[in-house]
């Protein structure tokens, strides 16, 4: 199918952009790497009347990084994030995983904000991103606000973005001392994540016992999932084969998989349980090798 006629319209502050959007808050959708809407737009799902481009909107791509933490430019691409040397030494679990993210192409174009804004469940950045506490930059022509993360997304493709707000920039503290991040996925030969799970943890370093946990999951339920149930059982416990699989068992029980071509709820479940047991693992073997700062 074809595309329908619409207005083509280039912002170039963030302002102006957000004007736009709140002048036609039905029939305007923003634009930014294009990878998500396009397809959309050529199946004729969506319809906007007015496309809105923000990619050149200037000083919205960049990765900066300072004693606080890092601040990621939404419209910074998956690439941006793969190559960065800023990245790789200060969150390597994002250089890690950017390689196995759809393909070259969507990661060539494909933004952050994209990425966060479209809230697909089958995405691997924000789970991640929520075990690091990140929290997002939201502004509109008249204001801004910072939210965490996983307050964002409250549905399948549905965030609590006002039509007329724009995510400007993610932004994350630095990871602190004994502090290890995991996040495995599992894509049933697609290009896309069939079930996520990250684990995080900082541990005491005299007692070794965790301190501080995360265990996030993504697309098992319409929205990320931040299992508490398993981050409770961690909190106050020392590294045990026997911790890791009872965190695995809670995570593969609190979520709601959907069955599907890449999986059946059940199978999705047994992933769970296994790729959480192995994010445990890592994520505390990580904060044990990094004393002085996070892997
Ligand atoms: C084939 C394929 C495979 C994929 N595989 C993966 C994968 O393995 N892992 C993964 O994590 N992701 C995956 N994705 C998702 C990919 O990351 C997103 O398509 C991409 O990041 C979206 O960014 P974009 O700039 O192209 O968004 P666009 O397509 O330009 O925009 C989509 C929508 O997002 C919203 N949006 C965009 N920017 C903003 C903003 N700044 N503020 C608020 N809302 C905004 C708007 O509603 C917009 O209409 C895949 C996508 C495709 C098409």
């Amino acid at each position: 199918m074809g595309l329908r006629n619409f207005e083509y319209i280039e912002p170039k502050t963030v302002k102006e952009a957000c004007e736009v959007l709140s002048r036609y808050p039905e029939e305007a959708r923003i634009y930014a790497g294009g990878t998500s809407l396009l397809l959309l737009m050529k199946q004729g799902i969506v319809r906007p009347t007015y496309l809105v481009n923000i990619k050149r909107i200037p000083k919205m791509r960049y990765i900066n990084s300072d004693s606080a933490g890092l601040r990621i430019g939404a419209l910074t691409t998956h690439h941006d994030l793969e190559v960065s040397p800023v990245i790789e030494q200060q969150l390597p679990m994002i250089s890690e995983i950017e390689p196995q993210i759809a393909n070259i192409r969507v990661r060539s174009t494909g933004t952050v904000g994209g990425n966060l804004g479209f809230a697909e469940p089958l995405t691997d950045l924000p789970p991640i991103f929520i075990a690091l506490d990140a929290r997002v930059r939201i502004e509109t022509p008249e204001s801004e606000r910072v939210l965490p993360l996983e307050e964002l997304f409250v549905g399948y493709y549905e965030t609590c973005l006002e039509p007329y707000e724009l995510i400007t920039e993610v932004q994350i503290d630095q990871p602190p001392a004994n502090f290890g991040l995991k996040y495995l996925r599992f894509s049933a030969g697609s290009d896309k994540p069939a079930v996520g799970s990250a684990a995080a943890v900082r541990i005491n370093p005299k007692s070794r016992t965790c301190a501080d946990a995360r265990v996030v999951l993504g697309c098992v339920g319409p929205t990320p999932l931040r299992v508490r149930e398993a981050e409770d059982v961690l909190k106050g416990s020392e590294f045990r084969p026997e911790l890791a699989e009872q965190v695995g068992e809670i995570a593969a029980r609190a979520c709601s998989p959907l069955g599907d071509i890449r999986g059946s709820e059940e199978h999705k479940r047994a992933i769970v349980r296994v790729l959480t047991r192995q994010a445990v693992e890592e994520a505390f073997a990580r904060a044990v090798a990094n004393p002085a700062k996070q892997h």
